[in-house]
Formats: C-alpha cells, structure tokens, sequence
C-alpha cells in the first residue's frame, strides 16, 4: 500500500496545466487568471474630490475665511477655469479637482448665502482628496494565477480590461459502472439502486473548476465499458466510479487497459477509499475511484479535486488542511489515514457514530473530514487536529 500522498504524488505526474481562453469579463468570476493583467489607465485618472463640498486653496482654508463660489464641478463634469485667491469651487464627490484648488472643505463645514461661503470655526483637518492614480497606475499588473473572486472583477473592470484570459476548464468525463444503476428520475428494478456518484462528483468538481460531463452508465460487460470510454474521448480526465477492485464483475481494468490505459494500480493506505487506479489514457488523464458513494466523494475531494486544481495551473498542492480541537475523543487509528465524517460545534470537531461509507446521509449531515493520520493515537478532547472543509 502507498500512502495518500504517494498516491497524489503520482497523479500530479499524469496531469499538467492546460491552455488559456478570453471570456467576457461578466463570465470571469470562479476562473483562474492565466496571465498577468495590466491595468490601462491610472485610477482615479486625475485628482478627485472624496466628498461633497467646496474646493479651495489650502493656505486659504481658516475659521471664518470668506469666498466667492465660481462655478461648480460635477463627477463626469469638470470646471473649467482655475480657483484663484478669494474664490471656491461647488464640488460633487467624483469630480476633477479644478486647477489651483489643493484642498475640499466638506458642505457641513460651510454657511452658504448667495455666491458666497464663510468656513465653520471648527474644520475637518482632512483634505478630501483623491490623488490621481492612488488606486492604481497604468502597467500595475493584476498577477497570475489567481482565482478571479468579485473583488477581482471589479479591479479588473476599473482597470478597463472588458476581457480576460482565464486558463480553459479542465472538462472531466464522469462514468459510473454496474448492472444495479439507474438514473435518479427512473424507475428501478427490484435489484436496483439509483446512481449517485457521478451527480455528487459533478458538482463537487464543477466547485473546484472543472465542467463535468455525465456518461451513459455502463453496465458491468465489455461492450457497455467499451461505448463508455468512446464517448469519454476529448475530456482532459476520465474518471470512473466502482468495478475497480477485484470482483468478479470489475471489468474497467480490463477494457481501459485494451483501450490503451498504461495502468497504474494503488492500494491506498486510507479510509474510505483503498483501490485506486490511474494512468493516461489517449490525451487523458484516467482516474478509477472506487464505487462507495462515500469512499468516491471522499476520494474526490482529496485525489481529483487537487488534480483539477493542477490543471488550472494553480499548483501541485494536496487540499487545504484546518485545524481546529476536538469536542468528543476519539479512539486510536488504524494502519490507513481515515477520513472521518464530523461535525464542527461552537466547542470544535466531533466524529459522527457511523463511518460506513456507503451512508451518503451521514456525509451529507457532515462540515468535514476529519483526518487521522496512519496510527494515530487515542485522542482527546481538546486535542488539536486536522479537516479538510467539505
Ligand atoms: P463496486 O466498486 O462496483 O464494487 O461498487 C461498490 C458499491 O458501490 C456497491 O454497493 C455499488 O452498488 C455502489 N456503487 C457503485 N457505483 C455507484 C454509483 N455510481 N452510485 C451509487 N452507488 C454506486
Ligand atoms: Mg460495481
């Protein structure tokens, strides 16, 4: 048996970063930055006011100074002439900073009476000045990679990038295997129960990037794996769910090795989990995830979705890691690192009583996994340990 991180060591070698498109910026959030952006223009492109007020010199700025107000600057409206001694601008928040005003005196600090302004006795200190380019200036980069987040997007936008060249989404082909399955909608025959992991992987890897395309089951003969393959052709990965162990019915080694899988096979030291088989398959990368609902959700979180994210181009890394402290203790580990199903409480992490990893109810009861390194000892309450966020 390898450990997970051989095992992920190991797929990381059958998958590399793919090539980039341009989307509309309106599309780009959740997309991963290919290449560094450079912003087009400074922002603010000229000094602005920051508040709503009287533009006038600095040095003339005193408790009770009196001015004549010349016009007025808008934002998208600028004045035109200059301030001169003696004399203010009316001032919107936005709006250019007319030439010879060096500070903004706020409205709340000003009587107003006709065309002329006194100052309060008390002024605000500040200058309410925006100056030019304080945000950003032209040629500053937006650096790649990156996930683009709604904070991206608006920077992108106001730096007058209308598209962006994100890395292309890994597509990953989903096949489920076995005579029991049926799609969720369909009528089942008595022996039969309705198919679950492709539904569940899709949307957990659709969350980390990639577009997933659901295959036609394949039943448990030759042919039906042989037409599942074929229609998986063009996807970057192809991953499929159950007959991967050593059954007499687990035919996908068989028929993706005839197919030209140059085939791996790992015993991985974890629960859930175990059987893994991997390898290239045409232009693919080809994953066999085990047919437990649990086991196969557990193994995509920590074998496919890192490979989605190596794809993106965001790194060769295992899933993020937290820690916090236990609120329930746990009994020793065994020889495999354990995924355990948890909950997190206000008082920290608690093991769920059943780990079988065929409920798909008690993972969907859970905020994490819960992980237990190989031979980990008895654990306490209060005890400082890992989860992955799931
Ligand atoms: P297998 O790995 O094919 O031996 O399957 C192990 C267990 O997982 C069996 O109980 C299968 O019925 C179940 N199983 C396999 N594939 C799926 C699937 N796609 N959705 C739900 N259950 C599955
Ligand atoms: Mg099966």
């Amino acid at each position: 048996m390898i450990t997970v991180n051989e095992a992920l060591e190991r797929l990381f070698t059958l998958v590399t970063p793919l090539g980039s498109e341009d989307v509309p910026l309106s599309e780009a959030v959740g997309r991963v930055l290919a290449r560094d952006v450079a912003a087009r223009r400074d922002q603010p492109p000229f000094a602005a006011s920051a508040m709503d007020g009287y533009a006038l010199r600095e040095d003339e700025a005193r408790p009770g100074a009196r001015f004549e107000v010349i016009g007025e600057a808008a934002a998208g409206h600028g004045f035109d002439g200059t301030v001169g001694p003696g004399q203010a601008v009316r001032i919107f928040t936005g709006a250019p900073l007319p030439d010879g005003a060096s500070r903004v005196i706020i409205q709340e600090d000003v009587a107003r009476s006709g065309d002329q302004i006194a100052l309060n006795d008390d002024l605000d200190p500040k200058a309410h000045i925006r100056p030019a380019g304080c945000d950003f200036r032209t040629g500053e980069a937006m650096t790649a990679p990156r996930v683009l987040r709604p904070a991206d997007i608006a920077l992108l936008a106001s730096m007058n990038c209308a598209t962006v060249p994100v890395t292309r989404k890994p597509v990953v082909a989903l096949i489920s295997t076995g005579d029991e399955l049926v799609m969720p909608g369909e009528t089942p025959g008595p022996d039969q129960i309705i198919v679950s992991n492709t539904f569940g992987l899709k949307a957990l890897l659709e969350g980390h990037g990639a577009k997933a395309r659901i295959l036609p089951i394949a039943r448990d003969d030759i042919p039906s794996l042989e037409t599942a393959f074929g229609l998986a052709r063009g996807a970057d990965l192809v991953v499929t769910i159950g007959g991967a162990s050593v059954g007499d019915h687990d035919l996908v080694g068989q028929v993706a090795g005839q197919m030209g899988l140059d085939r791996a096979f790992y015993k991985v030291a974890m629960r859930p989990g175990k059987p893994l088989m991997a390898g290239r398959m045409g232009g693919a990368a080809m994953v066999g995830l085990p047919g437990n609902p649990v086991s196969a959700m557990v193994c995509g979180q920590v074998f496919l979705a890192p490979m989605i994210r190596a794809m993106l181009g965001l790194g060769k890394g295992r899933s993020l890691r937290l820690k916090t402290r236990l609120a329930a203790p746990l009994p020793q580990n065994g020889p495999r690192e354990h995924y355990m199903r948890a909950r997190l409480t206000p008082e920290g992490l608690v093991a769920e009583n059943r780990q079988d990893s065929s409920l798909l109810s008690v993972l969907a009861e859970a905020d994490a996994l819960l992980v237990r390194p190989m031979h980990d000892p008895a654990r306490a309450i209060g005890d400082e340990v890992e989860y992955l966020d799931f």
